[in-house]
C-alpha cells in the first residue's frame, strides 16, 4: 500500500490517495476542495482511480467528491446514511464555512458498520463512528495496520461535537470502542495534522487518557 496525502482547502484537510502497489488500483479519500492538486497527484503518479470514499459530510471533506467522481468515471462511497442531512445543507455549510458556493450532491452509496471496501486487493473494514457528526465512518486496514479516521480523532486532540448532531459523549464511546481497541501500532491517519498511533493516543491524548484512564 502508498498513502499519498494531499492538503486541501485553507482548513488543510488531509486529502488521502490511497494506492494498492499489486495493481496500481487507487482510492481518493476526503477529496475536500483543490481538485487540481489532487487530479495532478494521480497523473504523476499513473494510478486508476477506483471509487473515491468519503469519512463524512463536512465540505471540507467532501468539497469536490461530485466533480473528481465525473473525472474518473467512479462511484463515492459512504459516509452513513445517518450524514444525509449534511449533504443536503451543502449550501448551508458553504456559507457557514466562507467556501465558494456548491449546490447539494449525494454518495452513490451510503455505508454501514462492518461493510468492507476494496481498492485493488487491499481490503478496508468500515466502522462507524458518530459523534463528531452522527454518519461519521472511518476505514480500517488490519494487514497494513492503518485507520483512516476523519475528525473522529487528532493527535493529541478529538474530533468538534458543537455542530448540528455533534455528541461528545457518543464521540468518546466511538473512539473507545471502535478506534482504541484495534493494536496499539495502528497508524491512524487523521483529517487534520501529523499522523499517530493507537499506543501513542492511549498514553498521551488528554481526552482519552481523562476518560478511559
Ligand atoms: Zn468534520
Ligand atoms: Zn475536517
Amino acid at each position: 500500500m502508498h498513502v499519498i496525502t494531499v492538503p486541501v482547502t485553507p482548513f488543510a484537510q488531509n486529502c488521502r490517495i490511497i494506492v494498492c502497489k499489486k495493481t496500481n488500483k487507487a482510492v481518493i479519500v476526503d477529496p475536500g476542495g483543490d481538485v487540481d492538486k489532487i487530479t495532478a497527484q494521480v497523473a504523476s503518479h499513473r494510478v486508476e482511480i477506483q471509487a473515491i470514499w468519503l469519512t463524512h459530510g463536512h465540505l471540507d471533506h467532501v468539497g469536490v467528491a461530485d466533480i473528481l467522481c465525473k473525472t474518473y468515471d467512479v462511484d463515492i462511497l459512504g459516509p452513513h446514511k445517518d450524514e444525509h442531512f449534511w449533504f443536503e445543507n451543502l449550501p448551508m455549510q458553504a456559507q457557514m464555512f466562507g467556501f465558494a458556493a456548491k449546490a447539494p450532491f449525494y454518495p452513490t452509496k451510503y455505508l454501514n458498520d462492518l461493510d468492507s471496501v476494496k481498492v485493488g486487493e487491499l481490503e478496508f473494514l468500515v466502522k462507524h463512528c458518530p459523534g463528531h457528526t452522527p454518519g461519521h465512518i472511518v476505514f480500517y486496514q488490519e494487514q497494513q495496520q492503518c485507520v483512516i479516521v476523519g475528525d473522529v480523532i487528532f493527535k493529541g486532540a478529538i474530533g468538534r461535537t458543537d455542530f448540528p448532531q455533534g455528541n461528545t459523549e457518543q464521540l468518546l464511546t466511538s473512539i473507545k470502542q471502535q478506534i482504541m481497541c484495534l493494536p496499539d501500532k495502528t497508524i491512524i491517519m487523521a483529517g487534520h495534522g501529523l499522523n499517530t498511533t493507537v499506543g501513542d493516543e492511549k498514553s498521551t491524548n488528554p481526552f482519552i487518557s481523562g476518560h478511559f484512564g
